[in-house]
């Protein structure tokens, strides 16, 4: 990959356009290989990866095709007359390439995890080495095939494996590193970057909090989303909901309508429900169930089912009464069990949020004033208003971490994406034969009016 950058061919900007068209009709054509492998990987519900992984990858090779032109442009700036002695001169900023990078993804979405940073890089003329996660091994497979049927192997290359073959690989001699996945590996990335003062993004996960206030305008719509943004891949969502901190007075209800999405969204028994994904691994169902057995908070069961090693099964679970040092407040829960911590006042939510690492998203639900108090007095790396996830579609807005959901190395920026407090009525009551994608078509009907 050094040896074809150093040769060019990435360079010209047709062949690029090129690379992505082709990549476009590849995802297209193996949409079911695709689709199937996801499946496979994570029993995950078709819509769900049509919606968070096809649906993206195709409108960011749009996004690229209509404006690289105009992003490939070197940036001409008016010299001002204090700069009398570079008139003379024409100056420009030209944009290149880094050169060789290395992409590395990790197994929740693991067929964007890594397209998505494959279009940037590609469009932007390096030549790259794909990584994609062992632990997604057909979505694993179904990249190679993808990656070598429509991309130029001198411009793109897969290379599989685990963390020994993942050091191998960032021993190179790469120009920039782009890792998606825990904290803890992600040190040891940006140690590898330094070896070769390589530029490094890492994008990391955490706890993202849900803060819900008694002023919130409708309590079923926030029920709504916020089980969405907990149950959508089991929880096993960087951007998903982490935790709840409510206030005292509407907790009650507010698991109420959460024991009625569930029921209404999955059955009571969401095992045999086509719409809900598993757990990636024996390993990771091991994690969470110890946690759960670890806690001291309230388990309330939300349906007649067990929780089952064998097919990598958890059941949507809620713990109430949840004491911040709880087990289930140590790390990133990452499935599907929603701990609820009470609060009194607004400030001892705000406080136990800052007395936490810097979350990568934050969810404040509450009249207009409360929910600025929130996101101003705190730190994420996007925070919502009223909604969860939602930034996920704000495509040309900056996405990422901070601090440790995201390492030092990538710009401190907050997105908010401010909702309406007048959240519509949702229904996730209504319709006895509700399921996923009918929670999801309510959530984006809801949304629409917003
Ligand atoms: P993972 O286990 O798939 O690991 C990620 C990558 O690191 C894989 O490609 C793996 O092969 C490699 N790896 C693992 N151990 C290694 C080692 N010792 N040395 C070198 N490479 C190694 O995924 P994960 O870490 O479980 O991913 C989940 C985490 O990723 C969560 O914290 C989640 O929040 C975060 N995440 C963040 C984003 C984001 O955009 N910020 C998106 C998705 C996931």
């Amino acid at each position: 990959m050094r040896a074809s950058f150093a040769q060019g061919t990435t360079r010209d900007i047709k062949f690029r356009k090129q690379q992505l068209n082709s990549l476009l009709a590849g995802v297209r054509k193996n949409s079911k290989l695709l689709l199937d492998a996801l499946s496979m990987d994570l029993g995950r519900p078709t819509v769900e990866s049509e919606v968070f992984e096809i649906a993206p990858v195709e409108y960011e090779i749009g996004q690229f095709l209509k404006y690289m032109d105009k992003w490939a442009k070197p940036d001409k700036h008016k010299l001002g007359s204090e700069q009398a002695a570079l008139l003379m001169c024409s100056m420009e900023v030209r944009k290149v390439p880094h050169g060789t990078v290395a992409i590395i993804g990790a197994w929740n979405y693991p067929i964007r995890l890594v397209l998505l940073p494959l279009i940037g890089a590609l469009a932007a003329g390096n030549t790259v080495v794909l990584k994609p996660s062992e632990l997604a091994p057909h979505s694993a497979m179904a990249i190679e095939i993808l990656v070598s049927e429509c991309l130029d192997p001198n411009a793109v290359r897969v290379v599989q494996g685990g963390a020994a073959e993942t050091s191998e690989l960032l021993k190179q001699k790469l120009d920039h590193i782009f890792y998606t996945g825990n904290g803890k590996v992600g040190r040891l990335v940006a140690k590898a970057a330094a070896e070769h003062l390589a530029g490094v993004t890492l994008e990391l996960g955490g706890k993202s909090p849900v803060v819900v206030h008694h002023d919130v305008a409708d309590l079923g719509a926030t029920a709504t989303r916020i089980m969405w943004a907990k149950l959508a891949n089991s929880g096993q969502t960087c951007v998903g909901a982490d935790y709840l901190l409510v206030h005292r007075s509407i907790k009650d209800k507010l698991v109420v309508l959460f024991r009625n999405f569930i029921e209404n969204a999955y059955t009571k028994s969401p095992q045999k429900s086509p719409d809900y994904t598993r757990i990636i691994n024996g390993r990771h169902w091991q994690r969470i169930m110890e946690l759960l057995d670890a806690t001291k908070g309230n388990i309330i069961n939300c349906t007649d089912d067990q929780a089952d090693q064998a097919d990598r099964y958890i059941p949507p679970t809620l713990v109430d009464g949840v004491h911040p040092n709880d087990p289930l407040m140590s790390h990133e829960l990452f499935g599907p069990i929603l701990p609820i911590i009470t609060y009194d006042t607004l400030d001892e939510a705000v406080n136990l949020i800052n007395s936490r690492d810097q979350p990568l998203a934050l969810y404040a639900f509450g009249s207009s004033k409360t929910t600025e108090y929130i996101v101003a007095n705190t730190r994420s790396g996007s925070a919502v208003s009223n909604d969860t996830m939602y930034h996920m579609a704000a495509n040309n807005y900056p996405f990422g971490g901070t601090g440790p959901s995201a390492g030092l190395s990538v710009d401190q920026k907050v997105c908010v994406c401010r909702l309406s407090e007048q959240i519509n009525k949702a229904k996730p009551n209504s319709n006895s034969e509700t399921k996923l994608f009918k929670s999801l078509a309510i959530i984006l009907n809801d949304r629409t009016a917003l």
